[in-house]
């Protein structure tokens, strides 16, 4: 689990990665350019991982699970950039990051499996694995050893100081 966290730490670069405008870009054959999730638009990053109904609407439950303000996203950038601005004790911030990087992850997972694997990706499944994921690996990252399961899904974390 922590090796995978790795990989997401450089998130930053998401830019980067593969999505199937880069590769058109560098002449590989990637057949159809759309999005796999809706099928509407062209696969960029920004509209994979953020402009995507698919992708606004867990990005709306990650606010509200998170009671989040003015989580506003324009690009991948921002939703990096966020836990910067806002206000928030450093352990929070850290859950915040925790949460943001891990649902990049989920949605390119998801986006990958729909084109490895034609598994049909669904909000409700990405809403799972980011509460799941997240809280596995800020428990073992941030040692947040006194963090429950019931107090994660209630983003109840208050005993961090926030
Ligand atoms: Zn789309």
């Amino acid at each position: 689990m922590a090796m995978v966290f790795r990989g997401v730490g450089r998130v930053h670069a998401l830019d980067r990665l593969p999505t199937l405008e880069n590769l058109a870009r560098r002449n590989i054959q990637v057949g159809s350019l759309m999005c796999k999730f809706c099928g509407e638009m062209q696969e960029t990053s920004e509209h994979l991982f953020i402009s995507c109904g698919l992708s606004q609407s867990v990005w709306e439950f990650v606010r509200t699970w998170c009671q989040l303000h003015r989580f506003v996203l324009f690009d991948v950038k921002d939703a990096l950039q966020y836990h910067k601005d806002a206000r928030g004790s450093k352990r929070w911030k850290t859950a915040i990051y925790t949460v943001i990087q891990t649902t990049l992850w989920c949605i390119w997972r998801a986006r990958n499996e729909a084109i490895f694997n034609g598994k049909q990706p669904m909000a409700r499944n990405i809403k799972e694995e980011i509460k799941v994921l997240g809280f596995l690996w800020l428990k073992n990252r941030a040692k947040e050893s006194n963090l429950t399961w019931e107090k994660w899904c209630n983003f109840d974390l208050r005993y961090m100081g926030i």
